[in-house]
C-alpha cells in the first residue's frame, strides 16, 4: 500500500486538530493527558491513515517507530489505557474528526493535481478546497491529505482528468502542462536528478521557485 513521505498539515487543519483535542477533553476529561500527547503526535503529523481503516501512527518517545492502530493500538500502554484509549488511538481519533469536520462546500470545484513532497517525488490525484485548506486525494488509493498550496500543482477540471486517466497516467506532461501551464521550473537535486514543474502564472513560478532554492535545489526557471 502506497504512503506518501511527508503529510504536511495546513495551518486550518491544526486549527481543527487543536478543536477536536478540546471537544475530546471535555468528553473524558480524565484521559486529557493522553488527548494532549495524541495532538502532539496529530500535529507532527505523525498520524498516516490508510483506505483500509487502519492508521500508522509515530511514537513521541522512540524514534522511527510506528504503531499499527486499527481499533486496538500495537503499543505496550494499549492494554492499560482506559478502554484501550491510548495516546497512538487519541492521534488518530483526532485526525479523522478533523477530516470529518473539514468537508468541502457543495459549491467547490474538485481539480486534477498533482502532490509534490519535499523529497521531490510527485503524486498524482485530486483536489478540493476545504475549511482544513487543500484536500488532496492520491491516486493510489490512499487516504486523503492537507497539502500546502506551495507543494501543489492544480491543472484542468475533472472531466478531462478522467478522460486522460483513460489514455495514459502521465497526467502532468499531457493534461497539466498543455492545458494551463506556460511557466515551467527545472529542480536540480545533488546527485543530479531533476524534475520539472509547471505553472500557470508567473508570480506562481517565482513563488515556488524561492521554496525550492530555501531547500537547497538548484532551480532554473523558463517560459514555454
Ligand atoms: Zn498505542
Amino acid at each position: 500500500m502506497a504512503q506518501l513521505i511527508e503529510t504536511p498539515n495546513t495551518v486550518a487543519f491544526d486549527q481543527l486538530l487543536c478543536a477536536a483535542c478540546d471537544a475530546a477533553k471535555l468528553a473524558y476529561p480524565t484521559e486529557a493527558a493522553a488527548i494532549g500527547r495524541g495532538l502532539a503526535i496529530a500535529l507532527a503529523d505523525g498520524v498516516v491513515l490508510f483506505s483500509d481503516g487502519h492508521a500508522n501512527v509515530k511514537s513521541d518517545t522512540v524514534v522511527d517507530l510506528w504503531y499499527t492502530v486499527n481499533g486496538t493500538c500495537t503499543c505496550k500502554s494499549f492494554q492499560f489505557s482506559p478502554g484501550g484509549r491510548c495516546k497512538h488511538r487519541w492521534a488518530k481519533a483526532l485526525v479523522k474528526h478533523a477530516h470529518t469536520n473539514s468537508l468541502p462546500t457543495r459549491h467547490e470545484p474538485e481539480y486534477f493535481a498533482t502532490y509534490y513532497p519535499v523529497d521531490g517525488s510527485m503524486c498524482d490525484g485530486r483536489a478540493i478546497h476545504t475549511p482544513g485548506g487543500w484536500r488532496f486525494t492520491p491516486n493510489d488509493g490512499a487516504e486523503p491529505l492537507y497539502v500546502s498550496e506551495q507543494a501543489l500543482c492544480l491543472g484542468g477540471g475533472g472531466g478531462i482528468y478522467k478522460k486522460q486517466l483513460k489514455e495514459d497516467g502521465s497526467l502532468v506532461e499531457k493534461v497539466c502542462q498543455r492545458a494551463l501551464v506556460s511557466w515551467h521550473l527545472t529542480v536540480t537535486r545533488d546527485d543530479g536528478t531533476q524534475f520539472t514543474l509547471g505553472y500557470e502564472t508567473k508570480d506562481k513560478t517565482e513563488i515556488m521557485a524561492e521554496y525550492w532554492q530555501g531547500r537547497g535545489y538548484h532551480v532554473q526557471q523558463y517560459q514555454q
